[in-house]
């Protein structure tokens, strides 16, 4: 039986392998819902692409696909999550160990706000790991594409600033298969322990579907309109 929530969750936690398309789902669900994202990923980029003192000790760990040490991350939502009341929160890659579980939990508690869904976009290793190869970032702004789902206007070059795109660093061959191992041994407990802990608030959506199945389905299980078909 599916629980759908009468209202929508203001606050949002989003899980899924790289390769998912979890975050293209995110970045819908904020155009067209609202949502604030909130990504660790994202984040972490931006600060080695300004060279900050943080930037600096987490680019070693980016490049190589490994996770960022929780202390890092620590510092970074410090740094990063201040004031949670100006919207919907989405969280996208985080938390991304069991260590972080506590450290959402006290952030939620003293910013003073409540994570009303943990959504899951489930995708086999096989598929995830064929759709990665496709993806392409903005070396200069950060905008990402894929050259079969999200292709950018003219082959090879932002939309936004007409940069040369790249791979991310992590999407190199043989770093695709390790992060799919780490995925399933960290994001496993995790997808446990809200499963067990919070059943009223965790959904599971199928991401093998088309995208747009995958996004009506997401917001029905967010109680959200879905796009008619
Ligand atoms: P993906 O979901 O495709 O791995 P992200 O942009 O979410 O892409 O993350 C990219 C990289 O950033 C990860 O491989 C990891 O090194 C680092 N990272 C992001 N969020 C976290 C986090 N919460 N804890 C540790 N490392 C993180």
């Amino acid at each position: 039986m599916s629980h759908r929530p009468t209202v929508p969750p203001t606050h949002v936690v989003i899980f899924g392998r790289p390769g998912s398309g979890k975050s293209t789902l995110a970045e819908r669900l904020g155009a067209e819902h609202g949502y604030v994202l909130f990504r660790t990923g994202e984040l972490l980029r931006a600060a080695v692409r300004r060279d900050d003192f943080l930037g600096q000790r987490v680019e070693v760990h980016l490049a190589s696909g490994n996770l960022v040490p929780d202390q890092l991350i620590f510092e970074l939502m410090e740094q990063s999550l201040k004031a949670p009341a100006t919207g919907k929160l989405l969280f996208d890659g985080f938390p991304r160990t069991m260590g972080q579980v506590p450290l959402l939990a006290d952030f939620e508690r003293r910013l003073g706000f409540a994570i009303g869904c943990y959504l899951d976009v489930a995708v086999t290793p096989g598929e995830a790991i064929a759709r990665m190869t496709g993806r392409r970032v903005c070396p200069t702004c950060g905008a990402t594409y894929h050259i079969v789902g999200k292709p950018p206007k003219v082959a090879e070059t932002c939309d936004l600033d007409g940069s040369h795109l790249v791979n991310r660093t992590d999407d190199k061959p043989e770093v695709v298969a390790l992060r799919q191992q780490i995925f399933d041994e960290y994001a496993t407990p995790i997808l446990d322990h809200y499963r067990r802990g919070a059943p009223e608030t965790f959904r599971t959506v199928d991401g093998e579907q088309p995208f747009e199945a995958v996004y009506a389905d997401a917001c029905r299980a967010l109680g959200l309109e879905a796009p008619a078909s």
